[in-house]
């Protein structure tokens, strides 16, 4: 079934369709907590190239084609573009109660499990996007928390006020 015969996984993961989104990374064994399962590869760009390529995913996600946004910023200088094909880790998809963060560790990007995993379940971690394109990266992870949205933990209250201001036919109405 695979797609991409000649991507390299580690050990703890296999590639499988993902009831979340197209194809995502299993859990192929049971991963210890604080596992580093491996590393987010890509291109090393400049600010200019990484703030022009976000753009660019991110204006093809609002015409609904690719809906993911690649860049990392991995220090002052210097972001990451996981858009390639020799990197698996950008498989992993985004959950609003993710099972896996990343970590930036001397301008390297690692995936790590935030809890132990068992065999079987989907990999994914929080994307982080800010709140200001949400309406262009609907979440459908499942988590029973799931705000609808791919956006940053720290952003869903801003979330939340965004949205209870569209739903809300007086907009301006007093509590
Ligand atoms: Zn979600």
């Amino acid at each position: 079934m695979s797609k991409m015969p000649s991507m390299p996984l580690p050990e703890w993961v296999e590639l499988r369709e993902s009831a979340i989104h197209g194809s995502g990374l299993f859990a192929a064994k049971p991963i210890p907590r604080g596992t580093r399962i491996l590393e987010y590869v890509g291109e090393r760009i400049n600010k200019t190239e990484g703030y022009r390529r976000a753009m660019r995913q991110l204006r093809r996600a609002a015409k609904g084609r690719e809906g993911a946004v690649y860049i990392f910023e991995i220090s002052r200088r210097w972001d990451l573009d996981g858009n390639v094909p020799w990197n698996p880790a950008r498989l992993i998809n985004h959950s609003c109660q993710p099972n896996c963060e990343t970590r930036i560790d001397r301008g390297r990007v690692w995936i790590y499990s935030k809890r132990r995993i068992v065999p079987g379940e989907e990999l994914s971690y929080d994307y982080g996007y800010e709140v200001d394109f949400y309406q262009d990266h609907p979440c459908r992870c499942g988590a029973p928390n799931c705000v609808g949205f791919i956006v940053r933990r720290d952003q869903w209250p801003k979330l939340r006020r965004l949205l209870a201001r569209s739903a809300s036919p007086t907009p301006q109405a007093c509590r």
